[in-house]
């Protein structure tokens, strides 16, 4: 690729080809440099692989800090992992970017190689190509042979519970579109969900055996929570008013603002379980060993769809899920 005389090969040496994080599970045989990567699992376990493109204009607003860009590119990946309780080992990079730019690429390798140490995540391979920005990562993990979480096991009596805060992402978004909010502290927070988020890897980990099904939040409870349902073939019954919803939320948005974000917002990357009533104690100390907060909002029921209710009454999500392809966009194109 062109572009402020940085040439691609010089490109992947200085920003890509690190000395990363050894990975999480499994060994490399083989990295960044030849044509291909050679991985090998931990025996006994099965691969688990996830990738997720993200788009300037789409999923992130065109003049976002790179390094929110590095970081939420592999954040989406890993939270899918989270959701399959695997543990994550490497990753795989597809940039097409307009214009090499060192600043640009200093950030987003910044943001990028800082969330995969966290997470002991090695990159070992990608593309780089000139054209409109787009990032795809592909993630590669380890799950015990047959232990892996699916969104196909809720039974009707399971509990549904969801980890963290839901709709400071959607809320953060907001924020990220007037930035002129931003001076305010709890602005700030919902901000930082947006830009900053951090998949629930740990904790994925440590409820396999006590989840029955689980599945990350990724665009909103309402979509999500029907697509494990419908997955299961059971229904769901939540009431709004259990949702977990943090302090700067509830401050700097109406109740009913704070639930459209909670139930439509998209972007939270919290997982959404469903427990047996038997299983709850190891739930619970399953949270505590990982410092996650868990929110029971509701139960699985015999039948089919989610049906939501505030104080006793009906509720109907202003919003659905999210869909690329659906008419009724609630993303941005700026
Ligand atoms: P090929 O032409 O054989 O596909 P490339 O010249 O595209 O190889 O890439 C050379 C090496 O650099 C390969 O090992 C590839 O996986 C790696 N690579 C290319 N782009 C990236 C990137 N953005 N991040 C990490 N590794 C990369
Ligand atoms: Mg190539």
């Amino acid at each position: 690729m062109t572009g402020g005389g940085l040439g691609e090969f010089e490109l992947i040496r200085r920003y890509f080809a690190r000395a990363g994080a050894r990975p999480g599970a499994g060994s490399t045989i083989l990295g960044i440099g030849d044509d291909a990567a050679v991985l090998r699992l931990p025996a006994g376990h099965d691969l688990v692989a996830a990738v997720d493109t993200i788009v300037a204009g789409r999923h992130f607003l065109r003049g976002s800090d790179p390094r929110s860009i590095g970081h939420r590119a592999l954040a989406v990946n890993l939270s899918d992992l989270a959701a399959m309780g695997a543990i994550p080992a490497w990753a795989t990079l597809a940039l097409t970017l307009p214009a090499a730019d060192p600043d640009w690429l200093e950030g987003f390798a910044a943001g990028f190689f800082d969330l995969a140490r966290e997470h002991g995540v090695e990159l070992v391979g990608g593309d780089t190509t000139a054209g409109p920005l787009a990032i795809s990562v592909q993630i590669l993990g380890a799950v015990p042979a047959g232990e892996g979480l699916r969104r196909s096991g809720a039974r009707p009596g399971d509990l549904i519970a969801v980890t963290g805060t839901l709709g400071d992402a959607g809320a953060g978004l907001e924020v990220a579109r007037s930035p002129q909010r931003a001076h305010d502290a709890h602005a700030r927070a919902l901000l930082r969900h947006y830009e900053f988020p951090a998949p629930r890897v740990a904790f994925g980990r440590a409820v396999r055996g006590i989840a029955s099904a689980a599945m990350d939040v990724s665009d909103g409870l309402a979509g999500d929570l029907a697509k494990l349902a419908a997955a299961s073939g059971v229904a769901a019954a939540v009431d709004v008013e259990r949702l977990p919803l943090s302090a700067a939320l509830r401050a700097t948005a109406s109740p009913d603002q704070a639930l459209d974000q909670a139930l439509g917002g998209g972007d939270d990357y919290e997982l959404v379980l469903a427990v047996a009533p038997a299983a709850a104690s190891r739930l619970a100390a399953a949270a505590a060993g990982t410092a996650t907060p868990v929110t029971v909002i509701g139960e699985f029921l015999a039948g089919e769809g989610v049906r939501w209710t505030r104080g006793g009454r009906s509720y109907v999500p202003a919003r659905g899920g999210f869909d690329h392809f659906a008419g009724a966009s609630t993303q941005f194109t700026d």
